[in-house]
């Protein structure tokens, strides 16, 4: 059983964490750990900050939550004002949540309810990637490209078409250039849509970097301009999952202001509450706004907890932060450093296939051998082992694993604190070599 889940009934043997600072986090008995990947690419402004834990004390002390059908929250008013001022396009419309997954579900039926406002209802599927994670409910596991994660439960899912990613590593052919194979596989999108009928489709969903199927997936220069193009001339919406991938991780507070296009809908969580509060979005633009808004009023949705007062107040504090503390120019530069130090650490090493990303948002794919880009078997662990290690050696890292189109991969994910110095980049590059290398040589 997995006993990051079930708490108390299963023998945990995971260490207990008690304290946070800045990129670090202490267990019980006092080790420190270079907190890496922020859990699973959350904790962007690192531990116990003190502008963050000061703005969550004060909304507490004078209201902790009112239910969002009788009260708005000044919190949440500035934040949703603050996102849309910053959002690319005209994202003017916030909806919150508690996390991504109900980000994403809210996604998903705001754009099949669009469709119904403007009289579509014979929209009823969605296309997304084979390569991408969207949260682990029942939409947003049916538009996620993860087989064995979707398997149990496929006869309960909603229609979704998956189509190939952008993933030059292993799919780009030798004579085409990176464009030409952005082009390609955008074309892909194109194809399913006239297979199963542009009509019948509501939206393609995609993460502007894929997460945590990949580690750190860049499209190809191109490739979304042409996803926008398509989606365009078939009236189909395009929806972005940001969950990860946003709130500055990519070095811009949008991932996808770098790729030059505009979203119809866009949903972040993660760094948005940074750890401080479980708090997610949905960000719709004019036109999905506007259906609903004059059409029938009202979007049928909703859950207990959306726009809480404390979580919106973290948040608020967590953007402020961002922009006040100028944290995004570090996001840029200590990426590049960080990226740097890996590709010299790892020059030498056969295993290190590919070491990919943007910003502070990094994957690195291990492989058997580096000119074949032959896989390790799924059986030797690779990933878990090199968590395990790395933990040992105070380290916190992300590992993956996936079958995608039928390779198998291992994939180690760096999200580090925006926060992070030059000095903690040697030591996270120095842990993990050391992980990666004592692990790889009991497995060859
Ligand atoms: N979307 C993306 C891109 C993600 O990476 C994740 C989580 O890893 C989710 C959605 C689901 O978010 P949550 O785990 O908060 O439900």
């Amino acid at each position: 059983m997995n006993s990051r889940v079930f708490h108390r009934h299963c023998h945990s043997t995971l260490p207990v964490a008690v304290r946070g600072e800045g990129a670090y986090l202490f267990d019980q008995n006092g080790k420190a750990y270079l907190d890496a990947s922020g859990g699973a690419a959350v904790s962007c402004l690192g531990h116990n900050h003190a502008g963050v834990r000061a703005a969550l004390h004060h909304q507490i002390d004078s209201l902790a939550y009112a239910h969002s059908a009788f009260f708005t929250t000044e919190s949440a008013e500035l934040l949703a004002d603050k996102l849309a001022e910053h959002a690319p396009g005209d994202l003017n419309h916030t909806y919150f949540l508690s996390g991504g997954s109900e980000a994403v579900e809210a996604a998903l039926k705001l754009a099949r309810q669009y469709f119904l406002e403007i009289g579509q209802p014979q929209r009823t599927r969605f296309i997304s990637r084979r390569q991408s994670y969207h949260g682990n409910t029942l939409g947003a596991l049916a538009v996620g490209g993860n087989i064995w994660r979707r398997a149990p439960f496929d006869p309960l899912l909603i229609p979704a078409e998956h189509i190939a990613p952008c993933y030059s590593y292993r799919d780009k052919r030798a004579h085409e250039t990176p464009f030409e194979y952005g082009q390609r596989v955008a074309n892909e999108l194109e194809e399913r849509l006239l297979v199963v009928g542009p009509d019948t489709v509501i939206a393609f969903i995609a993460e502007p970097v894929v997460g945590a199927t990949a580690g750190a997936l860049t499209a190809e220069e191109g490739y979304f301009s042409r996803i926008r193009e398509i989606c365009n001339q078939y009236g189909v919406l395009l929806i972005l999952d940001e969950v990860m991938c946003g709130m500055g991780r990519t070095g811009t507070l949008f991932a996808h202001e770098q790729e030059g296009i505009h979203a119809d809908i866009v949903t972040i969580a993660k760094g948005l509450g940074a750890g401080y509060q479980p708090i997610g979005a949905m960000l719709a633009s004019d036109r999905v706004y506007d259906a609903v808004s004059n059409g029938s009023g009202f979007f049928q949705h909703g859950h207990t907890y959306m726009g809480h007062a404390t979580a919106t107040a973290g948040a608020l504090a967590v953007l402020n932060a961002i922009q006040n503390e100028n944290l995004l120019p570090n996001v840029v530069h200590k990426g590049n450093l960080l990226m740097d130090r890996l590709h010299q650490r790892f020059a030498e090493n056969v295993h290190v296939g590919d070491i990919r990303g943007r910003g502070l948002f990094i994957g690195l794919e291990l492989v058997k051998d580096k000119e074949t880009k032959q896989p390790f078997d799924p059986v030797t662990q690779l990933h878990a082992r090199i968590k395990n290690r790395a933990m040992e050696l105070g380290l916190i890292c992300y590992p993956m694993s996936g079958t995608i189109d039928g390779t198998h991969g291992h994939h180690i994910l760096l999200a580090p604190p925006f926060i992070i110095s030059t000095e903690q980049v040697d030591e996270l590059v120095d842990k993990l070599g050391n992980s990666i290398e004592s692990v790889i040589k009991e497995v060859t």
